[in-house]
């Protein structure tokens, strides 16, 4: 036993020693060298907590205090404005779109209710919630529409690949991976995040093949894995075996000094599905014709595959390979239409698309102004309609056109490109003409193709004038449609974000009333005219923001206060021309009081 005892100090002592040879650092120190590690590489933004540091996990009721101050979901919008609203995006899919705004509405609607009902009157058991079925080919708006309606409503969105799922062999992990992201999407706002979109494409690809007898176990296992977050379920936030998500976690204790059990619940994320599903329409039609013969009507096939598509029903989705459960919660559908050449045309020229516009922004990277000819637009249309791609198209048909130009412009000193139909059908020969600046006429038609190009955006503005006004709160009189076109053809954006960008200057002005009344009890009026002379400066010149402000009420601090006080006028309406010369404007008023003989005497 001794002879043991001393063998085992023997080799303690070894051990320490050997311990003290290699120096093996307490966790303690190892934060320290790696927290200066971390210092050294990224400066002050990157700190190391080590999870001994971490408080203990609170429980729901002390955590209560942060939960009680997020915010609500700020939502007042019924499906008409959101159909309005995508109609000024998206062409054609007017059946989807209402299905969807009226839908997505509708759900957010009630989780708005629920979270103001304080009585929980509404919270009903077993509730089905709206999720969706989008069937249609590739490029025709699917995901364009849900993003569009997920800005507006102000809801994280993301968007995950059904084939992605069966291919890890993870079944599950996938899905909770991508409603984690939505709390990522949310800045870390869990409240938000648990209202989010979760949108999962190519969803035919995990229907069970139809032609294998018995269970297709990988794919209705991805079925299956999704039935539970599409109902309810709660996540954990932390993945214990994701490197990233423990130090999310300890970044969080960090920010908030909160270690509390992080969980999203997916009762109120709304979930979109969307496919081709190519041989459904085979499937309808089948059912469809059984169902003329057994009542003996005439069979009539309808014309085409999008046609027969909007008579679908739960059981062809099931019958194309899908568990009844699934379907079962896909209680919406929504079909989508493919689109045809003039439908392409028609994206291209709507001023808020960004197939268009991104392609002015490629060539403006290098300050080249780029116009696009009507019957350039038509050719591109038709090319794209070709690839049989629907929209997207349209993104390889543009950049086949305009490669050539977009590599060889830059590095000369031709800064204005007008897209013609010369250009789209023989680039090389274009670009030869174009160097040698032998066509005369390049001029001509590059300022016509931009008078069009403005004119069409006003004469766009003009017909969705009312709508617009209402949505920003401000008039759209025919000298702000002027700006708001001249703003959009040159700072290359969508016509809303324009309107709101005149909205912003437009209520940074109507502060100055607001100054003059505060500081000096004065009342004055910017009129439209005043307040649409202003925004042209502070847009269209030079002129820093900050110095015309100030400029502009030194031009009238005094002189007001003056009139005031010899006049007794305490409203002033500023128009342009008291801009333009506030000295002549100042002393109108008091000559015109001082020849009426009522001005007040000190
Ligand atoms: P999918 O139907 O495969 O989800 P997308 O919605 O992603 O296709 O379409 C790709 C792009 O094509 C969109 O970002 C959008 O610019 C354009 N697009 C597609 N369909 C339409 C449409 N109906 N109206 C306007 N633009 C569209």
């Amino acid at each position: 036993m001794k002879s043991t005892n001393k063998r085992w100090k023997k080799r303690k002592m070894m051990h320490d020693n050997l311990l003290e040879d290699i120096k093996i650092p307490n966790p303690r120190e190892i934060e320290k060298e790696l927290g200066e590690f971390l210092t050294k590489k990224f400066g002050g933004n990157v700190r190391v907590i080590s999870p001994d540091s971490l408080p203990e996990e609170l429980t729901e009721d002390e955590v209560k205090p942060e939960k009680q101050k997020r915010k609500k979901l700020r939502f007042d919008l019924k499906p008409e404005d959101l159909i309005e609203y995508l109609n000024h995006y998206v062409v054609k899919q007017d059946m989807a779109k209402a299905a969807l705004a009226t839908k997505i509405c509708t759900h957010f609607n009630r989780i708005k209710r629920l979270q103001s009902d304080k009585d929980n009157n509404h919270n009903m058991v077993g509730s089905i919630k709206n999720n969706i079925l989008m069937i249609g080919p590739t490029g025709v708006g699917k995901t364009y529409i849900i993003k569009l309606i997920a800005k507006r409503i102000g809801v994280p969105f993301v968007k995950g690949d059904a084939t992605k799922f069966s291919e890890t062999g993870y079944v599950g992990g996938d899905v909770e991976d991508l409603i984690r992201d939505l709390v990522r999407e949310a800045d870390e706002d869990i409240e938000l995040a648990q209202c989010g979109i979760v949108y999962i494409d190519e969803i035919d690809k995990i229907a069970g093949n139809r032609n294998i007898v018995g269970a297709d176990i990988s794919r209705t296992g991805v079925q299956r894995a999704l039935l539970k977050p599409m109902e309810e379920t709660e996540i954990d936030l932390r993945v214990s075996h994701d490197p990233i998500s423990m130090f999310q976690e300890l970044e969080h204790f960090r920010k908030t000094g909160n270690r509390k059990k992080r969980t999203i619940n997916t009762k109120n994320i709304l979930f979109i599905m969307s496919g081709a599903f190519g041989e459904l329409s085979e499937i309808i039609d089948k059912r469809l014709t059984k169902q003329a013969i057994g009542f003996g009507a005439d069979i009539k096939s309808p014309a085409d595959k999008t046609d027969i598509l909007k008579h679908v029903k739960s059981e062809d989705v099931i019958e194309f390979g899908f568990e009844s459960e699934f379907v079962g919660r896909l209680p919406v559908r929504s079909v989508f239409e493919r689109l045809n050449k003039d439908d392409l045309f028609d994206i291209l020229k709507n001023p808020n698309n960004p197939v268009i516009l991104g392609k002015k922004l490629d060539f403006a990277a290098y300050d080249i102004d780029i116009k696009f000819d009507d019957k350039a637009l038509r050719i591109l249309s038709k090319n794209a309609f070709k690839e049989n791609t629907g929209a997207r198209g349209l993104i390889s048909a543009l950049e086949g056109a305009l490669l050539l130009f977009e590599k060889r412009l830059p590095s000369t000193d031709i800064r204005r490109l007008s897209v013609t139909e010369h250009v789209v059908l023989n680039p090389e020969k274009a670009l030869i003409e174009i160097e040698s600046g032998s066509d005369k006429n390049a001029d001509t038609i590059f300022e016509k193709l931009s008078l069009e190009e403005k004119a069409f955006i006003r004469n766009y503005l003009k017909n969705n004038a009312k709508n617009l006004a209402e949505k920003y709160k401000m008039k759209l009189t025919p000298s702000r449609i002027d700006i708001v076109a001249e703003y959009y053809v040159k700072y290359i954006v969508d016509v809303n974000r324009a309107v709101e960008k005149i909205k912003s200057y437009h209520d940074d002005i109507k502060q100055i009333e607001l100054y003059f009344y505060k500081e000096h009890d004065i009342n004055i009026v910017m009129e439209d005219d005043a307040v649409d002379f202003i925004i042209r400066q502070l847009i269209f010149t030079d002129v820093e923001d900050q110095v015309f402000y100030k400029k502009l009420t030194a031009d009238f601090e005094l002189g007001l206060k003056l009139v005031q006080e010899k006049t007794g006028i305490n409203r002033f309406f500023i128009n342009k021309d008291a801009l333009v010369s506030p000295e002549r404007f100042i002393s109108a008023m008091i000559k015109d009081k001082l020849n009426k003989n009522e001005l007040i005497n000190d």
